[in-house]
């Protein structure tokens, strides 16, 4: 499937947004890359076209039965101006597990990597430089096909648009209230949580919407089956420090493996620092609390490196950890993956391409 990517030019270009204030996914780029799926042609037609409003039928199979799925990861720009991205083998192979899940045609993912890094060059000067920015890459793919059987479409669109952005959270580093949801589940075993599909994310804003109501930041979900032990927090897996060791729950099959959470499990394992994955009740967490073992709370994505947690409610009990302060072992990994991803630490795992 080696093509050659068209380049579609456009007249003008936009201006470009005020760095200090970028925040998340808010800008878009002069270009994106296409590229379309049919059963004759397989994937075709890449090229990097401007970013703009494009046809679609009202029919489309996406708006009727949802198979569209989606990535996200960042390029960065060293001090020195090189452009870095960060494990995105792991994104392309995520895609993949993605399409594999939806019934979407598996995709090429050196050649889907090498048109990134085209489309990113193309747009180097949107790469922003400041603490904490980055260029947000977001890839995605929907059906297209005009029809209204159930059955996985015969014709899909892959974009790659591009976002530069600030902080996640805007302070990104205080630690967040998070609200341990019992009502509403994120994912199932034999579903799709393990992927990401957009689905995922709709079906998570009710509780979201709830909680920040109520003066939370996000959820922290819980297994769909017993209600009991620990997922993912919003859409961040989650990790507890607790008496000198570090736990994450162990993938189950209704967990995202994370690319950042893959990230902190491999520099602790580097530090020597215990980490373990495993099965993790939400009554164990709050017990070590009780016991003064509880030391760090944090959640690892994309989006915000790392997120620490400084307050659970779990039923109507709530539990402070780091209500001012980012614990220690957060900021070091925090320090660590931004650094390497900014150039200014080395990169032991040559992580960074
Ligand atoms: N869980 C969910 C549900 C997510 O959407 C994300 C963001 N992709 C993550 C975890 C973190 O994954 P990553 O470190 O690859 O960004």
């Amino acid at each position: 499937m080696k093509q050659e990517i068209q380049f579609v030019p456009r007249t003008e270009l936009k201006a470009k947004p005020d760095q200090t204030s970028l925040g998340f996914g808010k800008y878009y780029c002069d270009y994106m890359f296409s590229m379309d799926y049919n059963v004759e042609n397989g994937w075709h037609d890449p090229k990097i076209v401007p970013y703009e409003p494009f046809m679609m039928e009202p029919a489309a199979m996406v708006f009727h039965y949802g198979q569209a799925i989606f990535e996200g990861l960042k390029a960065y720009k060293t001090g020195d101006g090189t452009i870095q991205l960060f494990r995105p083998e792991k994104n392309m192979k995520r895609l993949n597990d993605s399409c594999d899940r939806l019934c979407i045609p598996q995709i090429d993912e050196e050649f889907l990597l090498e048109a990134i890094k085209q489309l990113v060059i193309v747009e180097k000067d949107w790469i922003p430089q400041g603490e904490g920015t980055s260029l947000y890459i977001r890839p995605f793919i929907f059906s297209t096909e005009p029809y209204l059987g159930v059955r996985p479409s015969h014709q899909y669109k892959l974009l790659v648009i591009l976002s530069p952005s600030g902080a996640y959270y805007g302070d990104q580093l205080s630690p967040v209230r998070i609200y341990v949801e019992e009502q509403y589940v994120r994912a199932v075993i034999g579903g799709v949580g393990h992927v990401k599909t957009a689905g995922n994310y709709a079906a998570s804003m009710k509780a979201q919407e709830i909680a920040e109501e109520n003066g939370y930041a996000q959820i922290l979900w819980l297994d769909a089956k017993e209600n009991k032990y620990v997922e993912e927090v919003g859409s961040m897996n989650i990790f507890f420090k607790i008496n000198g060791e570090v736990i994450t729950p162990q993938l189950n099959g209704s967990i995202l493996p994370g690319v950042t959470r893959d990230s902190v499990i491999q520099l602790l394992q580097h530090w020597n620092v215990p980490v373990r994955e495993t099965r993790i009740s939400i009554e164990e967490i709050f017990a070590a609390h009780e016991r003064g073992e509880l030391e760090e709370v944090f959640g690892a994505g994309t989006a915000a490196v790392i997120s620490p947690v400084g307050e659970l409610t779990w039923n109507s009990d709530s539990i402070v950890i780091n209500e001012k302060h980012i614990g220690e072992v957060s900021q070091r990994l925090y320090d660590a993956i931004t650094g390497i991803q900014l150039g200014t630490l080395e990169d032991p795992f040559g992580w960074t391409l």
